[in-house]
């Protein structure tokens, strides 16, 4: 089983994102509520999607706050 974990990754995706009250802690800039979804892929090939929401900075890319 040495190998499985080199065959196994995981990208994420935001589907969507709307701009929200807030500010970045790092920054200083806007934040925004955005759709993400996360695929779990077995030798590239996807088999597991889970979909999450998270407050992130839409300058640097910072998520600020996540709801699963
Ligand atoms: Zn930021």
């Amino acid at each position: 089983m040495a190998c499985f974990c080199f065959l196994v990754d995981q990208t994420r995706q935001m589907r969507q994102c709307k701009p929200v009250a807030g500010l970045c802690s790092r920054c200083g800039g806007g934040a925004s509520v955005a759709d993400m979804k996360t695929a779990t892929r077995f030798c590239h090939v996807p088999f597991y999607w889970k979909s999450w929401k998270a407050i992130m900075c839409t300058f640097c890319g910072a998520i600020l706050k996540t709801y699963h």
